[in-house]
């Protein structure tokens, strides 16, 4: 017979261990399937491993570029890629241990498998089925490999992670944020880096002074950007490097190439045929703003749901609004707020961004109706040395009143900056708000507070 919860989450990822942990918390008897490793996408193969590469990366920087004129004389011997590996390895196993213990300690049954559903009610893992009043999609997505000839003599991000040596010339493929941090990361650490993008610029969709001074960056500093490059066909040569051939008749000859060109939904894999979840043609599952889909005690949310943000905070937010709208009786219309969600991208320098662009905001407010104020400055870390690198920021405001309805940085410590001025962005900030605070000096941020 079928074991009975109240609540099941399938996949352990960042949507999936927060509503599952929020439900059991509210009294909930909650089961979560994971097919791989607790963690998901994120702990495994995202926002943590990448991140204990890019402080890898900065503190090659701080080696390479800075330590001389703070009178440091290093002489660098070796850079050991496989030591920084197991140290992030390591830590993703403290996570692992950390996610285990606050499961069992909420009374979380984990189930180790792989899920598809039987029906609206039932699931089957390892040949058991399990049913539930209230099912929760959480299975993420995948990186997307192109459709070109050669195409599987690439690795993607998964790919990248695996890397048990530092490859000597890699190129990466793609605009977004992860083509973009792994080329930042791999050019800080000395590998030979080649950016490839179809467009003019990486990042294209972010507002105007983050891709200038990125591309600016890049184009002094590395890794050298290729625009208007668009992949025709992979091949591989005899002494195991592969060649990336573009429409534009171009070659380049590289160790590993790298495709980073967007992530799709892992929904074609768990019979959702046998349930009344409708999707989208790209895979992603239709829901409303409770994220209900079209089956009833079928929900879903993180990477998966359409019209989302591709973001671990979103998923766990929305993971725990969802858990609480169902058994937390003081809270019955519990959901996410997607607007104004801040984020950040780990590139060098780093990126932060919050709400819309100079030109989103021209498109709804109309251009006679919004004021940008920006700042343009060698953070002093980098100031105080030969190595210069430029810091740009810009607010932009909106109406009469100056609401800011978008915030953008980029430079030493913006990945560090913005999380509190999205909070006074959520209770409605004006510009007079952020003039009339006294600024903290002399740090970077106080930027955003004393902008004329
Ligand atoms: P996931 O975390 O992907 O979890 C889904 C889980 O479901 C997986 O563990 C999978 O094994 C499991 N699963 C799939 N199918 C089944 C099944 N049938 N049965 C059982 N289990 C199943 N976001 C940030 O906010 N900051 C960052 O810095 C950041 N960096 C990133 C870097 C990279 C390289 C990548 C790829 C992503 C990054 N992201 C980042 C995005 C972030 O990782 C995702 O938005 C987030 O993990 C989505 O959470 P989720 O719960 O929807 O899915
Ligand atoms: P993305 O959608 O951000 O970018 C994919 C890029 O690849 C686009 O610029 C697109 O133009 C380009 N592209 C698509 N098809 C192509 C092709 N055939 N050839 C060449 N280029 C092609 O996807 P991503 O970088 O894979 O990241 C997925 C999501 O994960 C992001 O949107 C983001 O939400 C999340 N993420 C967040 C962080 C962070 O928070 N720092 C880091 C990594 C990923």
């Amino acid at each position: 017979m079928a074991q009975h919860f109240d609540y099941i989450a399938i996949g352990g990822g960042s949507g999936g261990i927060a509503s599952a942990n929020r439900a059991a918390m509210r009294g909930a008897k909650v089961a979560l399937i994971e097919a791989k490793h607790l963690g998901g996408t994120c702990v495994n193969v995202g926002c943590v491993p990448k991140k204990a590469m890019w402080h890898g990366a900065q503190v090659a920087e701080a080696i390479k570029l800075y330590a001389p004129d703070y009178g440091f004389d290093v002489e660098l011997k070796n850079f050991d890629w496989a030591k920084l590996v197991e140290s992030r390895e390591a830590y993703i196993g403290r996570i692992h241990q950390g996610y285990n213990n606050y499961l069992a300690k909420n009374g979380v049954t984990v189930i180790n498998g792989f899920a598809k559903f039987v029906d609206n009610r039932t699931i089957e893992v390892n040949g058991e089925q399990y049913t539930a009043d209230h099912i929760n999609i959480t299975v993420g997505g995948r990186p997307t490999i192109p459709n070109i000839p050669g195409a599987e003599h690439g690795i993607d991000s998964n790919g990248f992670f695996e890397l048990k040596e530092q490859p000597r010339r890699v190129a990466v493929v793609g605009a977004g944020y992860i083509a973009v941090e792994l080329a930042g990361v791999l050019h800080s650490l000395g590998t030979e880096t080649h950016l490839f993008v179809r467009k003019h610029a990486p990042l294209r969709n972010f507002d105007p002074i983050l891709v200038e001074t990125l591309t600016e960056v890049m184009e002094k500093e590395g890794p050298t950007l290729h625009t208007h490059a668009t992949p025709k066909s992979v091949t591989k040569e005899e002494d195991g490097s592969v060649t990336l051939h573009l429409e534009n008749g171009e070659s380049y000859t590289v160790d590993t190439l790298i495709w980073a060109i967007g992530r799709e939904p892992m929904t074609d894999l768990i019979n959702l045929a046998a349930t009344d979840v409708e999707t989208t043609p790209s895979g992603h599952i239709k829901v409303d703003e409770w994220q209900n889909t079209t089956a009833k005690g079928i929900y879903a949310l993180g990477d998966i749901m359409d019209g989302g943000i591709e973001l671990t905070p979103v998923a766990v937010k929305a993971g725990r609004m969802l858990a609480e709208r169902l058994f937390n009786p003081e809270l019955p219309n519990a959901k996410m707020d997607y607007d104004l969600v801040p984020t950040v991208v780990f590139s060098h320098p780093p990126i932060g961004t919050i709400g819309l662009t100079e030109p989103e905001a021209e498109e709804k407010y109309g251009k006679d109706n919004i004021k940008v104020y920006t700042s343009t400055f060698a953070a002093m870390y980098t100031a105080v040395t030969q190595h210069r690198q430029p810091c740009r920021m810009k607010l932009v405001c909106a109406g009469k009143e100056e609401k800011i309805v978008g915030l953008h940085g980029i430079g030493f410590a913006v990945d560090e900056m913005i999380q509190g001025f999205a909070v006074a962005m959520k209770m409605g900030a004006t510009k007079a708000d952020f003039d009339s605070v006294v600024a903290i000096h002399p740090t970077g941020s106080e930027e955003f507070v004393t902008m004329r």
